[in-house]
C-alpha cells in the first residue's frame, strides 16, 4: 500500500475578507496610509477598529499598535517596569515574551509550568515571594489558560500587577470571562498566525484610565490622542501627556481596514478552528503513547493549535519521528529540541538571560512535546489524514 501524503502547507492562512481588501486598496489610492492624515472629517479606520476591538474584547479603553511584542513591551513601561526591575513570566512561552522584558531593561523571573502546560502556580507563589517582582507577564501559551482564579488570588496576595499576552488566547475564555480581562492590560497579536492576520500588528487593552492613556501618548501619537477610538477623558491625558515618552510604535490605515474586516467574522472562525482541534484531538489522545494536555471544565479554548507529547517515542528518536513525519507533508514543532529551531525555542537557549533557571517540570514535559498548527485552510478530512500519518510514522518509532 502506498503511503499516504499530506500537502497542504501549515503557514497558509485564509485570505483577507474582501470588504477588507477594497478597502486597503481605497487607503492606497488615497495616499493616506498614516493614522492621523485625515481629510475633512473623514474617520480614521485606527480608531474605528479600537473602538469596534474594545467593545468584543468587553474593555474599556484599546490601543491599536505596530505588533503584539510592541504591546507587550509598552505594557510592561506604562505599568511602571524600569530598569532593572523583575518580572515575573511563565518559561513556556516564545522569544518575543523575554525579550519585550529585556528591550525594557528588566530582568525575567522564569517560573516552571505544570503537567498541562500552565504556569505553576506554587513556583509563582514561591518566587513572587522572594523575587520582590511586581509585575507578572502571563503568556497564555498556546492557548492553554491556566487557573486564572489562584494566579489573580497570588497577584494581589503580592501586589503584582498582572499583564496578559494573549497572542494565543484572542477570544478564548475563562469561566465565561474572556482571556485578558483578567489583569491590568492584556495584550494581543495580529501577525499573520495569529487569530486575526494583518501581517503584523498588535493590541494593548486596559480597563485603567492612566494606564490607557500612557499606553496611547506613548504609542506614538504626538498631541494627537484625541482622534484614537476608545480612550479615556481628556483630563487624564492632560495629567501624563508632557510625561509620557513617544516610543514610536503606531498601527497603520491599511492593517487596520484588513482588521476591520476580520473582526465580524472572528467567531464564527473561533468555532471553526474548534472543530479542526476536537478532530485532531480525538484522533491523537486515542494512540497509545500519546498524551495530550487536560484542559479545565471552565476554559473555553480556541484551537488554532495542537501540543501533544508523544511519550512512547525516545527523546533521541524525536528528530527521526518529526522528520518523517515531514516527508510525508506533516509539520512538527519539537519543543525539546537543545537547538532552537524556525519559530521555537526552549528558555534555556535565551543565553540573554543570567542565571537561567533550571526549571524541572518545562523542561520535562517540553521534553517530548511537539505542536503543531492548525490553519483555517485545512478541512477536517485534512485532519484525519494527518492523523493517520501521524500514528503510521508513530509506530516505526516506538521504543
Ligand atoms: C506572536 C507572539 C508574540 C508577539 O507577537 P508579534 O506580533 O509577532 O510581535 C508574543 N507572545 C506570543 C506567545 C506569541 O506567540
Amino acid at each position: 500500500m502506498s503511503k499516504h501524503v499530506f500537502t497542504k502547507p501549515f503557514t497558509q492562512q485564509e485570505s483577507i475578507p474582501e470588504a477588507g481588501i477594497e478597502r486597503a486598496v481605497e487607503i492606497m489610492r488615497s495616499g493616506r496610509l498614516h493614522r492621523y492624515n485625515l481629510a475633512g472629517d473623514e474617520a480614521s479606520e485606527a480608531s474605528c477598529l479600537e473602538r469596534e476591538y474594545a467593545i468584543w474584547q468587553g474593555a474599556d479603553y484599546c490601543l491599536a499598535c505596530s505588533s503584539g511584542g510592541y504591546a507587550i513591551q509598552l505594557a510592561l513601561r506604562v505599568c511602571g517596569v524600569v530598569p532593572g526591575d523583575k518580572v515575573l513570566a511563565n518559561a513556556y512561552t516564545l522569544a518575543p515574551v523575554p525579550g519585550a522584558i529585556h528591550n525594557v531593561g528588566a530582568v525575567p523571573v522564569l517560573v516552571d509550568i505544570d503537567e498541562n502546560y500552565h504556569i505553576d502556580c506554587d513556583d509563582l507563589d514561591a518566587k513572587a515571594k522572594v523575587s520582590g517582582a511586581k509585575v507578572l507577564l502571563l503568556s497564555h501559551m498556546r492557548g492553554h489558560i491556566a487557573d486564572m482564579d489562584r494566579v489573580v488570588e497570588i497577584c494581589n496576595a503580592y501586589n503584582i500587577c498582572l499583564i496578559e499576552d494573549c497572542a494565543h488566547t484572542m477570544g478564548a475564555k475563562w469561566r465565561g470571562i474572556r482571556s485578558g480581562n483578567f489583569g491590568t492590560v492584556a495584550t494581543f497579536s495580529t501577525q499573520t498566525y495569529k487569530h486575526m492576520n494583518s501581517g503584523e500588528g498588535g493590541f494593548l487593552t486596559t480597563n485603567d484610565p492612566e494606564i490607557a492613556a500612557r499606553a496611547v501618548v506613548s504609542s506614538g501619537s504626538y498631541m494627537l490622542y484625541g482622534r484614537h477610538g476608545a480612550i479615556p477623558a481628556e483630563e487624564v491625558f492632560q495629567k501624563i501627556r508632557l510625561h509620557s515618552p513617544n516610543y514610536s510604535g503606531r498601527m497603520d490605515q491599511m492593517r487596520a481596514a484588513m482588521l476591520r474586516a476580520q473582526l465580524p467574522e472572528i467567531e464564527k472562525n473561533l468555532a471553526r478552528w474548534n472543530l479542526l482541534y476536537d478532530k485532531l484531538h480525538a484522533r491523537l489522545s486515542s494512540m497509545e503513547g500519546v498524551t495530550i494536555p487536560r484542559r479545565k471544565q471552565a476554559e473555553e479554548y480556541v484551537g488554532s493549535s495542537i501540543q501533544f507529547r508523544a511519550e512512547v517515542v525516545a527523546k533521541q528518536s524525536i528528530p527521526a519521528f518529526v522528520a518523517a513525519c515531514a516527508a510525508r507533508g506533516v509539520e512538527l514543532k519539537w519543543f525539546g529540541d537543545d537547538e532552537p529551531k524556525a519559530f521555537t525555542s526552549r528558555y534555556d537557549s535565551w543565553r540573554y538571560i543570567d542565571d537561567i533557571p533550571v526549571l524541572p517540570t518545562t523542561l520535562k514535559v517540553l521534553e517530548k512535546t511537539l505542536d503543531m498548527r492548525v490553519p483555517l485552510t485545512f478541512t477536517e478530512a485534512d485532519c484525519a489524514l494527518i492523523a493517520d500519518i501521524i500514528e503510521d510514522e508513530m509506530k516505526q518509532f516506538t521504543q
